[in-house]
């Protein structure tokens, strides 16, 4: 069976101060055709946005930012609860930090976890532990935290459903004839040192942390499908009946 990790992204589940949940609802429906075929892990940010729907706190300092977090993460999980509780799909929540990955007793730990939440039909929805870790135990962003993911647990590819719909062959604010490239194969130096442009308050990434963890999936021979998490179509499309509209599949097959 296929394994397959999803990553959302903190602008697609909030919208003006509150948690989005008809796209939250959209995404828990999608996972669910998804899981009938394939093993499936979700990778979510938005603890910190679900947080500061409840208390407006400065989000930009460490400390309020942590509690933000500790305050978001049971807001976040209970919402997706309550959705995936309509199909009657059990969660299990699993935050990790960069640490998890560099020792073998951690990583074997949290391998082990998910595996054996898969083989009982139950759904890992892994967040970063932003609440008690010192910046250097820290990710930052969910796109290396879900690319890392991937690889250590063997899936066989990572869907990340972003602010952004693809990879432009050019910048699509600035060049209205900027296309999405359908495939790529490789990721160039230059590429990654573009400046950081999160589309939102909240995100952390942008265009260059996506082509970091794409990189980094293709140099563990994964492919990694960039797509638009507001409109789930593409992402329908692309996984349910298999057909590549748009979107972007980074890829080392040709
Ligand atoms: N872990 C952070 C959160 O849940 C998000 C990190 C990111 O934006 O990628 O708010």
């Amino acid at each position: 069976m296929k394994r397959i990790v999803f990553k959302v992204g903190s602008s697609v589940l909030t919208e003006t101060n509150s948690i989005a949940r008809e796209r939250m609802l959209n995404l828990v429906s999608l996972i669910v055709e998804v899981q009938k075929k394939s093993e499936v892990v979700l990778v979510t940010s938005g603890a910190v946005a679900a947080g500061y729907t409840a208390l407006k706190l400065d989000r930009k300092k460490q400390i309020t930012k942590k509690l933000l977090a500790a305050v978001g993460q049971p807001i976040l999980m209970s919402s997706y609860k309550s959705k995936f509780d309509i199909y009657g799909v059990d969660i299990a929540q699993i935050l990790l930090t960069e640490d998890d990955f560099d020792s073998r007793t951690h990583t074997k730990i949290f391998q082990e976890i998910i595996d054996r939440a898969l083989e009982n039909n139950i759904l890992p929805i892994v967040n970063e532990n932003d609440i008690s870790t010192t910046p250097d135990q820290l990710f930052g962003d969910n796109d290396q935290l879900s690319a890392h993911v991937t690889h250590y647990i063997n899936a066989d590819m990572l869907v990340v459903l972003s602010d952004i719909d693809g990879y432009y062959d050019n910048n699509p604010h600035e060049n209205p004839e900027a296309k999405i490239r359908k495939i790529v194969n490789e990721i160039t130096d230059e590429e990654l040192t573009q400046q950081h442009t999160p589309n939102s308050d909240f995100a952390t990434g942008g265009i260059v942390t996506k082509l970091r963890a794409a990189k980094y999936i293709m140099s563990k021979n994964k492919e990694m499908f960039l797509c638009s998490g507001f409109d789930l179509t593409v992402a329908r499309e692309f996984l349910i009946e298999g057909i590549h509209n748009q979107g972007t599949l980074f890829t080392k097959k040709n």
